[in-house]
């Protein structure tokens, strides 16, 4: 989640050299922090930047994007309008559509599908911009967030180091991806994420997390892991509180022009019940 991050970028650009000096290290020197907790299982802190830097693996080139919906897909997005997607709220998003992909207006806001879903495979291809600016986390920045909580993070990790908790592909703030598959500012790239939401029982107990299996480029980023509570900026998530299954897909804006297309979704269903 990324509203404190904007806000303490804001902070330390409104108060430049007078930041305490805890505040200018910690986001102004090397790639992450260590005054975050610790991600529990693990040796790390909630975007440690010392943590191992995912291998590059190049895709191959040969990959092919566009793959059509099968019949039984819910398509959320066929290029030509928003018709699918809302703002919190319900309002309409004012992000651009054209040449059959949409574009974030940056500031205008987050979308979110208005249909929601329990498990799930969504295919989404990406694309970030063509012109680099910014760097880390400012640099082609947005992320598929299920129900606005469990990010799988978009980021423009083509030479671009970030703390790896953060990177392209990352359960943010939890898991970096078993490799960076990341291709170059401006070409389209692909997403197919298999979810399954978290499970509460009747007296508002957790009996199941939420897991997701992410391929990005044809590359297996995570196989069924774990989002060990959902993901804000800085800070362990937790699942605090019970949800319904079925749960909204929400793009994010973080500001920049970041681009989608191609979105569709099929609802797992279950064994034994065609
Ligand atoms: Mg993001």
């Amino acid at each position: 989640m990324t509203s404190k991050h904007c806000f303490h970028k804001l902070l330390v650009t409104l108060i430049g050299f007078g930041a305490p000096l805890s505040l200018q290290a910690a986001e102004l020197q090397g790639l992450g922090y260590k005054d975050t907790p610790m991600i529990p299982g693990t040796q790390w802190h909630v975007h440690d930047g010392d943590r191992p830097q995912p291998r590059i693996v190049a895709p191959a080139a040969t990959f092919s994007h566009l793959a059509p919906a099968p019949s039984d897909a819910v398509i959320l997005f066929d290029g030509k309008d928003l018709s699918k997607w809302e703002l919190l709220g319900g309002k309409e998003p004012k992000w651009k559509v054209e040449n059959g992909y949409m574009e974030v207006v940056g500031g205008t806001g987050s979308i979110q599908t208005k249909g929601k879903f329990a498990d799930f495979q969504l295919h989404l291809e990406f694309a970030t911009p063509s012109v680099v600016k910014g760097n880390g986390q400012g640099r082609g920045n947005s992320g598929v967030l299920i129900n606005g909580m469990y990010e799988i993070q978009v980021l423009d990790s083509y030479g671009n180091k970030t703390y790896p908790d953060g990177q392209c592909g990352a359960l943010y703030s939890w898991t970096p991806p078993l490799v960076n598959a990341s291709k170059p500012p401006g070409e389209w790239q692909s997403y197919e994420i298999i979810f399954e939401s978290p499970r509460w029982d009747e007296s508002g107990k957790l009996i199941k997390k939420a897991n997701v299996t992410v391929i990005h480029n044809g590359l297996v980023l995570h196989h069924k892991r774990e989002f060990l509570g959902h993901s804000p900026h800085r800070e362990n998530g937790t699942y605090n509180k019970k949800q319904a299954p079925e749960m909204f897909i929400q793009l994010q804006d973080h500001g920049n022009p970041m681009r989608f297309r191609n979105i569709w979704l099929r609802s797992l269903g279950e064994y034994d019940k065609p």
